[in-house]
């Protein structure tokens, strides 16, 4: 497959040609399910006539498209407009064309909860893909899409990168706009590139990236591309947090020491830092994100947004219309946020989730004064096999690496850095100070060079 930065030098009779082999591909390749619905060939004809084409998650919203977050509620929705995304892929020659499947809502880390079905992982086939971008993280390893975009509330860019043996990279809240972008935890939720590589990915980041005025929470600071500067010669501070990698399988601890080698022999120092029960990481997630997202999705009622089930009253119809419209993982957390906010227990649990959310800045500031960069797993295993998380627990104590992240703010990027026994890639996340992302993509390019991944 050719790369991003390839695919923006080519004429439009070259781009036409590669589209049309990509569609055959596409077709090909459909078991995959790394994206919601096939291609017609007028669809794809048009997207390619438009642009580069690029993968697009299924909770982004673009003009024409049914954007559905992958829930039965939005079936059949058509979007009246671009998310500012998809306006500034199109400014920049690029141009959504295929909508990637993704966990329901983005609830979830192994796009199994997806109402159009599961997404197969391409590296094995029996295995998840990660979640909840697992489309746009499959589409990239198979070849299926040149690059994608995802989202990343608690490691939804990252962990499917790292299952699919692709680069996926976070940004710092803030940086891209969220408008158009379903939302599933406002406070935490921010969109990013998944590629074949790093550069790709900052090339990517550029484009989505800067401050946006129909988002509140876009940050109105001035914006300087990274691609055009990436150094890949700098000599950093990277800091590994001894007590973090206790939970992670044999294979991910001793990949991650056989890198910690590697980013030495390149001439980075290393310091050795400790961080709170990351236990408690996982707790105060789940409270903020279950609290966001079930005010967020209180809009889904069936009068004002969302598929409506007929019911003999309000009340029934409200009922009904939720029970019908939500998948079993969504509506649990939709319960489990609406009793966090209720009164009575706002203090007990979701008060506290935002002390400890502060901590957990705070800590990463500390940490911080003395690095650089942070290097820590993504997933404590490589990509588990569908249907190997019994509870939804479990499930959430997988996530253990990525939310912290996203908690704080932090810009990550997820690198692939070698294979388990069985061949399943293992990726490894460097995280940065807030709006440092040239560092970030510094320290990925050399981290890329260090480890030689072999696809
Ligand atoms: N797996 C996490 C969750 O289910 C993260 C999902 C995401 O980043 N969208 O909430």
């Amino acid at each position: 497959m050719i790369t991003l930065k390839e695919a923006l030098c080519l004429s439009k009779e070259e781009l036409s040609s590669f589209c049309a082999e990509l569609k055959e591909k596409i077709k090909k390749d459909a078991h995959i399910g790394a994206y919601v619905e096939q291609f017609t060939n007028e669809e794809l004809k048009l997207s390619c006539e438009n642009g580069v084409p690029i993968a697009i998650k299924a909770n982004i919203n673009v003009k024409d498209w049914e954007t559905t977050g992958c829930s039965n509620i939005l079936k059949n929705y058509i979007s009246p407009y671009n998310a500012t995304v998809i306006d500034k892929l199109h400014e920049a020659g690029l141009s959504g064309f295929g909508k990637a499947n993704m966990d329901e809502f983005a609830m979830g880390s192994s796009t199994e909860s997806s109402c159009y079905g599961k997404t197969l992982n391409p590296y094995d086939n029996e295995k998840v893909p990660g979640g909840s971008s697992g489309g746009s993280a499959a589409a990239v390893a198979a070849g299926l899409a040149i690059a994608a975009l995802g989202t990343d509330t608690g490691g939804s860019i990252r962990q499917p990168a790292a299952y699919c043996g692709c680069v996926g990279m976070k940004p710092t809240y803030g940086r891209v706009s969220r408008y158009g972008i379903i939302a599933y935890s406002s406070s935490l939720d921010q969109c990013g590139p998944i590629t074949q590589n790093v550069e790709d990915a900052a090339i990517l980041y550029d484009i989505i990236s800067g401050h946006d005025p129909k988002d509140s929470t876009s940050a109105n600071i001035e914006y300087t591309p990274v691609a055009p500067n990436l150094n890949s010669d700098r000599k950093l501070t990277i800091a590994v947090i001894d007590n973090y990698i206790e939970e992670a399988s044999e294979e991910i601890k001793s990949a991650f020491s056989e890198t910690i080698q590697k980013l030495k022999d390149a001439g980075h120092t290393i310091i050795h830092k400790n961080m709170m029960d990351t236990k408690k990481h996982i707790s105060s997630y789940y409270i903020v994100a279950t609290a966001e997202a079930s005010a967020n999705l209180s809009r889904y009622d069936g009068i004002r947004y969302g598929n409506r089930s007929e019911a003999k009253n309000l009340k029934e119809t409200y009922i009904k219309t939720k029970s019908q419209g939500f998948g079993y993982e969504v509506q649990k957390r939709i319960m489990l946020g609406s009793f966090v906010l209720s009164s009575g227990y706002y203090d007990a649990y979701y008060i506290k989730a935002q002390k400890v959310r502060h901590l957990i800045k705070d800590e990463f500031n500390e940490i911080f004064k003395e690095c650089d960069l942070i290097l820590a797993p993504v997933a404590p295993t490589t990509a588990p096999a569908f249907g190997a998380f019994a509870t939804s627990l479990e499930m959430y104590l997988s996530d253990i690496y990525t939310i912290s992240v996203n908690l704080a703010g932090l810009p990550a990027i997820s690198v692939p850095v070698a294979k388990d026994a069985n061949g399943m890639p293992i990726g490894l996340q460097l995280i940065a100070k807030s709006f440092d992302e040239q560092t970030l993509f510094d320290g990925a390019m050399s981290l890329e060079k260090s480890v030689n991944y072999k696809k």
